[in-house]
């Protein structure tokens, strides 16, 4: 059987890579925990520029729109522009996480797409790895 794809918006891949287990309340963490798990398996996804799998359980979510809607799409819009990626792309986890990895985060650049996201702090402080 063919397993579906994940969709996952464009900025959760650098969310993802950063994760360390905090989150807007103890059940979008749970829920964030259980799709980083997932990430392990390398699945098919489907990168989007909306609410997706992990937006399902935050507590920011209304009535099925984030309550940050344009600034978390500007946020997305960048990411894929960096990895060279169009909306709906299909592709592994393996791969666009790489991509997020190589063009965002070693280089730099993560800072000037979603520097001023309340959690900045505890990527500035890992990502110092990454940097060339
Ligand atoms: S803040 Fe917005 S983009 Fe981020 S997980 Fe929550 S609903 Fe999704």
């Amino acid at each position: 059987m063919v397993k579906e794809r994940i969709e996952l918006r464009a900025h959760h891949g650098m969310c993802l890579t950063f994760f360390e287990g905090k989150g807007y309340s103890k059940g979008f963490t749970e829920h964030m925990q259980s799709i980083y798990d997932t990430m392990k398996d390398n699945p098919e996804l489907k990168v989007v520029i909306k609410e997706d799998i992990i937006c399902q359980k935050c507590p920011n979510l209304h009535k099925g729109y984030c309550k940050t809607k344009e600034l978390v799409q500007g946020y997305d819009r960048r990411v894929l522009s960096h990895c060279g990626l169009k909306e709906n792309v299909e592709i592994s986890w393996e791969k666009f996480s790489n991509l997020v990895i190589e063009n965002i985060i070693v280089s730099g650049k993560r800072k000037s797409i979603c520097g001023n996201c309340q959690w900045t702090k505890i990527c500035e402080s890992k990502e110092r790895i990454f940097l060339k």
